[in-house]
């Protein structure tokens, strides 16, 4: 037995599926996950000793590379200082002020510990800010894991959603509609029959969270339209795409202003820190200035602070974005010859230091599309790159991470492993 598989069966012992998180299970793929002892720039080596070049980067926070000197250095400063007061530090205004000068959105900002808070907090304060219930989200969307988010669609566009969860009561998510993503029309029908009632949209304003599937930029502009027009808040869900897709996020490539943005995976530098933010008028709905409730212990918490503003720092240094985008244009073209030469469907996309791998003959534009891709051919291609050193996420439906301490030489390498897993897949 390897250690791996050792601790594994230890763990399951202890902490339900043996995980704290339910993908880490590794039971979309099958197989053993594998328990890191240690991570370092583009690498991780698991208890078995094993390296392996990694493409999760954490989902998305490890964008500066793991365990970065810099950043480290800032974390071991502010530890040495003392972990927590429950009282605000002069840190935390460094933070917002800089997440306020790099998000276009972003008037007055609130820090929590995770996306998950970060999006029911918004939600709040939408519906608060409105005096309406109503919220729409896409399917294929994740927002975390609070209760009026966890939702699948209901039987027909008009209809609001079902929970996905055991545990939430139908009555929790009977304000939620779920749309199709990128269907504006399906969008327009909602708007017309709904738009008075409804508090807000969220959505990701590039999809992550099944796999990689960017917005038409008509679905874009028909979003902030008819949110506009009814009076309904627009909520940039940027915990994944924010500081990654581009250092202003979706919204900077959009070139829209939401009216609240929620921010998380990057802005901590792999520590737990998360925010949202946006339009002073909406944001002073919050207490202890308005009558929406949102609290936190270890909200602002100054060791997460010092992870992210250093991180937050680095990731502003000249030609940093270009380098992330080449190096993902570099693996995801290589990638796409080598399963087009082996004669294996496939194809790839990326924005800014995020990319997506389909196992399909065109790039999804809806979960639909995405569900329809060939699952068994990426359990395939998951094991037998991991079996050479490769780690991407443990499964089909989630996007993949780039870092800057990647080299061509190391994409390179990747793209040689995948020639051999996708010759043995022809
Ligand atoms: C990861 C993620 C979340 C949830 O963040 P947690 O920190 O895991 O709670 C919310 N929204 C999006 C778009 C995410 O990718």
């Amino acid at each position: 037995m390897t250690r791996n598989q050792q601790l594994f069966d230890r763990a399951k012992q202890i902490i339900p599926g043996g995980v704290n998180s339910p993908v880490r299970a590794f039971g979309s793929v099958g197989g053993t996950p594998r328990f890191i002892r240690r991570a370092a720039g583009a690498f991780v080596w698991d208890e078995d000793g094993t390296r392996y070049t990694d493409y999760v980067g954490s989902w998305g926070p490890a964008i500066v590379g793991h365990a970065h000197p810099e950043v480290i250095e800032a974390v071991r400063e502010a530890a040495a200082g003392g972990l927590s007061f429950g009282a605000p530090t002069e840190a935390e205004i460094v933070i917002a002020e800089e997440i306020a000068k790099i998000v276009p959105g972003v008037e007055r900002l609130r820090l929590v510990s995770s996306g998950t808070e970060a999006t029911m907090s918004a939600i709040r304060l939408a519906r608060g800010y409105t005096g309406r219930d109503k919220i729409v989200k896409f399917e294929g969307c994740y927002h975390g894991h609070s209760d009026s988010l966890l939702v699948k669609a209901g039987s027909g566009l008009l209809t609001f959603g079902h929970p996905s969860s055991a545990g939430v009561p139908a009555d929790f998510t009977a304000h939620t509609a779920v749309l199709p993503y990128n269907d504006t029309a399906a969008l327009e029908a909602y708007f017309a029959a709904q738009g008075a009632q409804t508090a807000c949209v969220i959505w990701e304003p590039i999809a992550g969270n099944m796999n990689l599937v960017k917005p038409s930029a008509e679905f874009v502009q028909t979003l902030r339209r008819l949110t506009a027009e009814h009076g309904a808040v627009l909520i940039y869900d940027e915990v994944m795409t924010g500081f990654r897709a581009a250092l202003g996020g979706a919204q900077s490539l959009h070139g829209i202003t939401p009216d609240l943005t929620t921010m998380g995976k990057v802005i901590g530098g792999g520590m737990p820190l998360a925010a949202f933010g946006g339009k002073r008028e909406i944001m002073e709905c919050i207490s202890p200035l308005g009558g929406v409730y949102q609290a936190g212990t270890l909200s602002g918490n100054p060791v997460a602070v010092a992870a992210g503003l250093k991180t937050l720092q680095i990731i502003q240094r000249e030609g940093f974005y270009e380098n992330l985008a080449d190096l993902c244009a570099r693996l995801t073209q290589g990638l796409t010859q080598a399963a087009a030469e082996a004669g294996v469907p496939f194809c790839a996309d990326f924005v800014g230091g995020m990319f997506g791998l389909y196992f399909a003959e065109q790039i999804p534009q809806s979960y639909a599309d995405m569900t329809a891709s060939n699952t068994d051919a990426f359990k395939t291609f998951f094991h037998g790159m991991l079996a050479r050193g490769v780690a991407f996420g443990p499964s089909a439906y989630e996007a993949c991470f780039m870092s800057a301490a990647h080299t061509p030489e190391l994409i390179d390498d990747t793209v040689a492993a995948a020639k051999s897993v996708f010759a043995r897949m022809a």
